[in-house]
């Protein structure tokens, strides 16, 4: 890509969090905005909780369009949004934000993210078993959407079993026909396994015994540094198909950047930057490992 275009007729975008400075959206969304010609930008916004109150009216006033929530704040700005699409109003959390005529409107892509990373790898999902082990904020949003498609039975399975019948409550009331239990039987079998806990982005342990590996068709993880993480290592030894959390990054952005520009996000581009901002974080740590 060329040089960045700015001038007085820049439009905004953005990211809140705290912290933000390790966020790669930045760079994914700016390359990809100016890649298909419009003059944007999106930058990062540190923001502390107490600041949440003045922050809309403060972003409507500089004129910025829309913005990514981050840690931890996607529930936080919920009282201060006008409107929520349907998913994140079942979830009670929202990643991406538009200003529209109708004032500020909340979106939650992390799920229809990860549902689009399995469909570009052909990983099929509708109507299938799915054993989902995490019932932490990705968990949720990851079931949400699996709900709104449809599967066959969703078993959510968790360290602390409390935070996974609660979510199983949150989904039966949203989506009271939907098959759910969480629990594991020992005669069942799954056409996709999902881990959307962080056990082994900075162990090299596996989230559950490798029984439960062998009985499931795919193996997702929703870890994408490092790209391939224990549990990965081990589906691939039982000949399992894998696929890594890249895509539910890329997605998730690639959704936001359709909210928010109303055209097919550069998909390919966008994943390439994700990719090089990986690379270089990797070189850094390997440079203080040194
Ligand atoms: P979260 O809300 O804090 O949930 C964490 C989950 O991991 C909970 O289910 C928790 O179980 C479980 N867990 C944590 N440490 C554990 C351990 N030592 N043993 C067993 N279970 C453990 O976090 P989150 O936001 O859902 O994120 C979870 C992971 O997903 C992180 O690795 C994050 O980087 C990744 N993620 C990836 C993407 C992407 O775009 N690819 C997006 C969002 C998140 P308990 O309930 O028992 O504590």
């Amino acid at each position: 890509l060329g040089a960045i275009q700015i001038n007085g007729l820049t439009r905004k975008f953005g990211i809140i969090g705290s912290p933000v400075k390790h966020s790669f959206s930045p760079a994914m969304h700016t390359n990809a905005l100016q890649s298909i010609g419009l003059n944007a930008v999106y930058l990062p916004f540190s923001i502390q909780k107490e600041k949440l109150p003045d922050l809309l009216p403060s972003f409507e006033l500089l004129g910025i369009e829309g913005f990514n929530i981050t840690v931890p704040h996607k529930e936080n700005i919920i009282p201060y949004l006008d409107q929520l699409s349907p998913a994140a109003q079942i979830l009670g959390s929202v990643n991406t934000v538009i200003h529209t005529s109708n004032g500020w409107m909340g979106y939650s892509t992390d799920g229809n993210g990860f549902l689009r990373s399995l469909k570009h790898e052909d990983i099929p999902y509708q109507q299938k078993t799915i054993l989902m082990i995490g019932a932490g904020g990705a968990a949720k949003a990851i079931a949400v959407a699996l709900a709104q498609v449809g599967v066959k039975e969703l078993i959510i399975v968790n360290r602390t079993q409390e935070k996974a019948d609660s979510l199983a409550t949150i989904l039966k009331k949203a989506f009271p026909d939907l098959a759910i239990r969480t629990s594991l039987v020992d005669t069942d079998s799954f056409d996709l396994l999902i881990n959307t806990t962080s056990v082994g982005m900075e162990d090299d342990r596996s989230p559950i015994e490798d029984y439960w590996i062998q009985k499931s068709d795919y193996i997702t993880d929703i870890i994408y540094n490092p790209p391939k993480t224990t549990l990965l290592k081990k589906a691939e030894q039982f000949g399992k198909k894998t696929l890594n959390g890249l895509g539910m990054l890329l997605y998730q952005g690639v959704e936001a950047f359709e909210i928010w520009t109303g055209q097919p996000a550069p998909e390919a581009l966008m994943r390439k930057t994700l990719l090089d901002s990986l690379h270089n974080i990797k070189s850094m740590e390997d440079n203080q490992d040194k």
